[in-house]
């Protein structure tokens, strides 16, 4: 695609990263099948092509409109148009520049830039615990619609001393630690179970995704500088990874280096951390020698897995939580339309409720084709989702794992 950007942006870094993104992209529309807002309403500017057209135009200088920010906003960041382009063209990237630059260029309204704020402000605080709390302990008399928003509380077992000489980190997330605290403890007790020992960090609070998802870029590199200089010592003390059992905050995690790259103090340590990076299924996957022979007989339920769309397009790890479920015994059940979104995407299900739910219909649909009896997945935005429109449980897949090694 060939592109003359205006003079504000032409030989920046942020230019010249989006000049040759847009060159790469050939027209062709493979994109467009696949991308879920598309699918939604056939119309070309809610798909891929059709907004990388409207990047060009915005770096090209023209008019910022209202129709740009909403058919930027409704992009689910799922990047599903990236696993389908024949041309390798980084659409992920792209829109983080596009969306960057209509921040400055075109602000939005006092109000929403408020609600904004304060939801980046809210999801990243240590408040969200307690107030999930008690959203927990009201639960009951909550009406339907919020009910469905708050996940019953969970038993929580006790966390593995840490007895192993090979020992990780792993981010407690900042959502998850309020919604789903089991999960990091199921983790644990795998990576127990795996002869690893976690590493609880002080500072174990958001990756940065949710700033970057609500126009906060710097926001979410001060993020990652704090984490990176809170995980420091144990990285130089020898810990052998960092690892991550939501696959939005592994995608997040991975892309520090990127993030950081232009930063003098940074940029080493960030490209380590990310190297240091492995999504939980990727761990275990690879030790599954140590394992499958420990998983006690698979009790015979119906069970399908949801593949989040930060594991099989942001990560590019499609099957590999399947292969290892179905390694350890279990018959996964067929599912259609696996590469679309389920409508969760960070902060997306709250600030576009409408296309939110329209996606999690249809993705339940997609998964109970076969009337399954549990959903299993690997990112705790996508499980609440899912499970705040179905009455069909909905766990992470490392549960189930620590319950069948139990
Ligand atoms: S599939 Fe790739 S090359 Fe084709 S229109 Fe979409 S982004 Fe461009
Ligand atoms: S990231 Fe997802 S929603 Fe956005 S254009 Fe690509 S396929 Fe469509």
């Amino acid at each position: 695609m060939q592109t003359q950007l205006a003079s504000f942006i032409q030989g920046t870094a942020q230019g010249l990263e989006a000049e040759a993104i847009l060159r790469t992209c050939v027209h062709c529309g493979f994109c467009t099948a696949v991308c879920p807002t598309y699918l939604l309403t056939g119309n070309e500017l809610e798909g891929p092509r059709g907004r990388i057209y409207l990047i060009k135009q915005l770096l090209e200088g023209a008019a910022v409109t209202d129709k740009t920010q909403t058919h930027l906003d409704h992009c689910l960041t799922c990047r599903a148009c990236e696993t389908a382009c024949p041309s390798g063209v980084r659409y992920g990237h792209l829109l983080d520049i596009g969306r960057a630059v209509l921040t400055e260029r075109a602000p939005r309204p006092v109000g929403s830039r408020w609600i904004r704020r304060l939801l980046s402000a809210f999801l990243t605080s240590a408040a969200v615990i307690p107030l999930y709390r008690v959203a927990q302990w009201l639960r009951v008399l909550l009406p339907l619609q919020l009910r469905r928003l708050v996940r019953p509380r969970e038993h929580l077992p006790a966390w593995p001393q840490a007895r192993h000489a090979r020992r990780v980190l792993m981010p407690e997330g900042c959502v998850q630690r309020a919604m789903a605290p089991q999960i990091n403890v199921a983790t644990a007790q795998v990576l127990d179970a795996l002869q690893f020992s976690v590493l609880r960090t002080p500072v174990s609070g958001c990756c940065g995704a949710i700033r970057q998802h609500l126009d906060e870029s710097e926001g979410a590199r001060t993020q990652a500088r704090r984490n990176i200089d809170a995980w420091w010592p144990a990285i130089v003390a020898g810990c052998s990874a960092i690892v991550s059992n939501a696959s939005g905050c592994g995608l997040m995690l991975k892309d520090y280096g990127r993030l950081l790259k232009d930063d003098p103090l940074y940029a080493t340590k960030a490209a380590k951390v990310s190297t240091l990076v492995c999504d939980i299924a990727e761990l275990v996957y690879a030790e599954r020698a140590n394992w499958l022979s420990r998983i006690r007989a698979v009790q015979a339920q119906r069970i399908v897995f949801h593949a989040p769309c930060t594991l099989q397009h942001g990560q590019q790890r499609t099957g590999l939580v399947e292969s290892l479920l179905t390694e350890a015994g279990v018959t996964l059940l067929p599912v259609s339309e696996g590469h679309v979104c389920c409508g969760s995407a960070g902060t997306y299900s709250l600030l576009q409720p409408t296309t939110a739910r329209a996606l999690r219909e249809r993705k339940l649909q997609g998964l109970t084709i076969a009337s399954p009896e549990l959903i299993l997945s690997a990112n705790v935005g996508c499980i609440s989702h899912l499970a705040a429109g179905t009455t069909i449980r909905v766990r992470h897949w490392i549960e189930w794992l620590a319950e069948a090694l139990a």
